[in-house]
């Protein structure tokens, strides 16, 4: 077959999202280009290996739970540098009252735990008789959560939770949009963590069980970045054109890109376009001869900044015994850190033999101007949790800082209108697609999921034409 009779798709956008459709893609035989702003492929996912140190500079590890992620490390033959997560990183830790906490991790433990007074862990038995309930308007996770249990229950659960996933706030995230299983939790059961179950069950492949010891966590030997890698790798040579910005799009029939590299004007003209970029980057792209920007209304979904501080110390520094994954910190008990990670505990072959890793992550909704700090500076700044919290003692041996000004995009209440604009745009510009982390999830299996189900979109598309 003329390779030139196959359709062509730009792809905006080499994060995960739009690496795993173009990868699709070229194996359903499309002619692929990927467009990339950065010099490097991979979006958030950034790592960096230095002396004997393996720091990631944005996202940590990944819950290899969905068939989609099992089947694309398998395709890529990745099984064999997978690294799952230590068994101790199951524990983590919550700050109550200055130290760190085991969070409880079963009924047994729940009862037992230090973290929670006697009103919420009854409330967790009495809610277990909730009625299904039908919401007509959406909800805050916060809201929902003091509905079903208890104000302690946000402070000292859901609060440092999201302050671990989101970096955001629980009083200003919608339970539609970014806990779109919770939701249905509700509506199916009344009570969350039987409607929780219920939803699981209808989600596994028939005949599957519930993972013992729930879903693992993984990285890859060469830390995520090697998932990135593998799929550039994948693609034909000089698919990936790094540096490259799109700018503008003219609609039709075939749709013409304009792009730029550094002064230079380039793009081209292609079948199908899939933007996979954050929302700001979307609100930018002009479209057609009149420079419209049909998503600018997206520039004013809230992306709390985030810096992460990846710090190398010698063991004998560091006083607690790291056993378990780290530990998150409530609004209420007033830490300068968002959390910590043990890395050097997660995953194997993150410190020199003799050292320890730690990330700390600073800022988000909480106190976005700690993340705008300079090194120096931020290293200060949470030198005293660093102190008080797993008892560090001294300057770090080994220091990555990575700043991400807008981070994570906050699904806040009222995100459908952002939804509908993506949706509007798509309906009057055919052979268009948009997905990635604010239309179809934040976490690394969503944007994966996003990217198979965007080249499948266009799959179907094609087959049409
Ligand atoms: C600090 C941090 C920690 C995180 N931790 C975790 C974690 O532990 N686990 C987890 O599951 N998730 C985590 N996440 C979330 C997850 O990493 C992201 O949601 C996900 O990687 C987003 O992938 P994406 O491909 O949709 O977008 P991105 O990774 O943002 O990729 C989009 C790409 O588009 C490019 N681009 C932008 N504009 C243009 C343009 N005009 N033209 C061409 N290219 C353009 C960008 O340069 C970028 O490379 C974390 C995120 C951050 C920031």
């Amino acid at each position: 077959m003329n390779p030139q009779a196959q359709p062509s798709v730009a792809i905006i956008g080499a994060g995960l999202t739009g690496l795993t459709a173009a990868y699709r893609l070229h194996g359903r035989g499309f002619r692929v280009k990927v467009f990339e702003r950065w010099a490097q492929a991979g979006g958030a996912i950034r790592t960096h290996r230095e002396g004997g140190w393996l720091a990631e500079c944005g996202p940590n590890s990944v819950q290899f739970g969905a068939p989609e992620l099992k089947q694309l490390v398998a395709d890529l033959g990745l099984e064999g540098e997978i690294a799952v997560a230590n068994e101790t990183a199951k524990k983590r830790f919550i700050v109550r009252g200055g130290r760190f906490i085991p969070a409880p991790m079963g009924p047994g433990s729940f009862f037992a735990t230090p973290l929670f007074g006697l009103g919420t862990k009854l409330s967790i038995f009495t809610e277990l008789f909730s009625r299904p309930r039908v919401r007509n308007t959406d909800v805050s996770l916060a809201e929902l959560v003091r509905c079903h249990y208890t104000q302690e229950l946000v402070d000292y659960a859901v609060n440092p939770l999201i302050a671990g996933i989101y970096a955001g706030d629980p009083e200003k995230l919608s339970v539609k949009h970014a806990f779109p299983s919770v939701w249905e939790a509700e509506r199916l059961k009344g009570s969350l963590p039987r409607g929780m179950m219920a939803v699981m069950k209808a989600r596994r492949p028939p005949g599957e069980k519930r993972p013992k010891g729930g879903t693992p966590l993984i990285s890859f030997r060469l830390g995520l970045q090697q998932l990135i890698d593998t799929l550039v790798a994948r693609l034909p040579p000089g698919t990936v054109e790094l540096n490259t910005a799109l700018d503008t799009l003219i609609p039709g029939r075939p749709h013409r890109l304009v792009c730029s590299r550094g002064a230079e004007k380039c793009g081209g003209e292609f079948d199908h376009v899939i933007l996979a970029v954050p929302a700001p980057a979307l609100a930018q792209i002009t479209f057609g001869t009149l420079a419209e920007r049909p998503l600018a209304t997206l520039d004013s979904i809230v992306h709390p900044p985030v810096a992460s501080l990846f710090l190398g110390f010698k063991r004998e520094q560091v006083a607690h015994p790291l056993d378990g994954f780290g530990g998150l910190t409530p609004e209420k008990e007033r830490r300068d850190v968002l959390g910590i990670l043990f890395s050097s505990t997660l995953f194997p072959g993150r410190a020199p033999d003799g050292h320890v890793a730690l990330t700390v992550f600073a800022g988000g909704m909480r106190q976005p101007e700690h993340a705008r700090l300079g090194t120096p500076q931020l290293i200060e700044r949470v030198r005293k949790d660093l102190a008080e919290l797993v008892g560090v003692t001294g300057d770090p041996v080994y220091v990555k800082h990575s700043f991400w000004p807008r981070a994570i995009p906050q699904y806040t209440l009222g995100y459908d209108r952002y939804l509908d604009a993506m949706n509007r745009l798509e309906e009057r510009t055919p052979n268009l697609f948009i997905g990635g982390q604010c239309r179809d999830g934040i976490s690394l299996p969503d944007c994966l999921k996003s990217g198979e189900r965007l080249a499948r979109r266009v799959a179907e598309a094609a087959a049409k034409a």
